[in-house]
């Protein structure tokens, strides 16, 4: 099969300027990176790129015979290409948003989130089971609307591409008008933080403006410094348990679990239980925000709080 991923390419760019961030680290930064840690990441870039040898044709081949039914020949024009790319980052912000609220993608995705640190090396922690979640079925739309299987592979290797350098904390904001359309590393620090108000928020590959239209976007603030990582950290330098502790943990769970519960530790948000043992991010986020109501009342004075006292008086 010919090699069209634009993303073996861009390999000797992204070590280079993982390298060079390194350095700036080193005198800017030196929480930045560990070296653990940074290994981990790269082991997985590595993997991750075997397992895509190893399934990538068979799924070449069933878009190719998918293709055979598409409805338009949209053919290679210019527009095609720009349109492809702009559905296909449509297409990925479904995919990763489906990634962090069905547990069985989670568990392939969580190993993008795991580092404890966001630097470019966290870019390349890829995971490697991601021909198990199935997430390739969300490009079936793009294949029966016509857009050749060569050609979403080219865009969504672009999509990939661009998502590298916005891992990194060396650059604060980009332009207003930037950050207003673009995924850029301010909106994507927000992505990976385990900070409440972050949770599940700003899933865009490319352009930001999908979480705008789609109610999931957050900015990121100035006075919260970020932790970043999962709910519950990994605490561990173990490759191994690194890239499959989330499917040991839905196992585990299933087999606990009564039968009538079994398939929502497959199928529902991460962090769900059927005892209400665990929290979602849907909840922790809302005891927090509950959290910070009850602080900003306790700052009013008593009598502004309730309503019927003060009535009556001259204002
Ligand atoms: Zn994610
Ligand atoms: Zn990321």
């Amino acid at each position: 099969m010919p090699d069209f991923s634009p993303v073996d390419y861009a390999v000797p760019g992204f070590v280079a300027l993982v390298l060079i961030e390194m350095i700036w680290a080193r005198f800017r930064r030196r929480e930045a990176y560990e070296a653990r840690d940074t290994l981990v990441s790269l082991a997985f870039g590595l993997g991750s790129t075997v397992s895509g040898l190893l399934t990538g044709g068979f799924f070449f081949l069933l878009f190719l015979w998918t293709w055979q039914f598409r409805l338009f020949d949209i053919g290679w024009a210019w527009w095609a290409w720009a349109l492809c790319f702009v559905l296909d980052d449509l297409k990925y912000y479904w995919v990763h948003r489906a990634g962090h609220r069905i547990r069985w993608m989670w568990a392939a995705h969580v190993n993008h989130h795991s580092s404890q640190h966001y630097n470019l090396s966290t870019a390349l922690r890829q995971t490697w089971t991601n021909p198990l979640t199935f997430g390739f079925l969300f490009a079936l739309p793009l294949v029966l609307l016509g857009f050749h299987p060569v050609m979403i592979a080219i865009c969504g290797g672009f999509n990939l591409i661009y998502q590298f350098w916005i891992h990194t904390e060396a650059i604060d904001r980009m332009p207003r008008w930037f950050e207003a359309v673009m995924n850029t590393p301010s909106h994507h620090r927000v992505h990976h933080a385990t900070n409440p108000r972050y949770l599940d928020r700003n899933y865009a590959g490319v352009f930001i403006v999908w979480d705008k239209m789609f109610g999931t976007f957050e900015s990121e603030s100035d006075e919260e410094k970020i932790r970043y990582g999962i709910i519950k950290q990994l605490g561990s330098f173990n490759l191994l348990w690194a890239v499959f502790h989330e499917w040991i943990g839905i196992v585990q769970d299933m087999w606990r679990a009564p039968w009538g519960s079994k398939l929502g530790y497959l199928l529902r948000e991460p962090g769900w239980t059927h005892d209400g043992s665990r929290e979602t991010s849907d909840m922790i986020r809302a005891r927090w925000l509950a959290g910070r109501e009850e602080a900003s009342l306790a700052e009013i004075p008593v009598a502004n709080q309730n309503p019927i006292a003060g009535q009556g008086e001259p204002a």
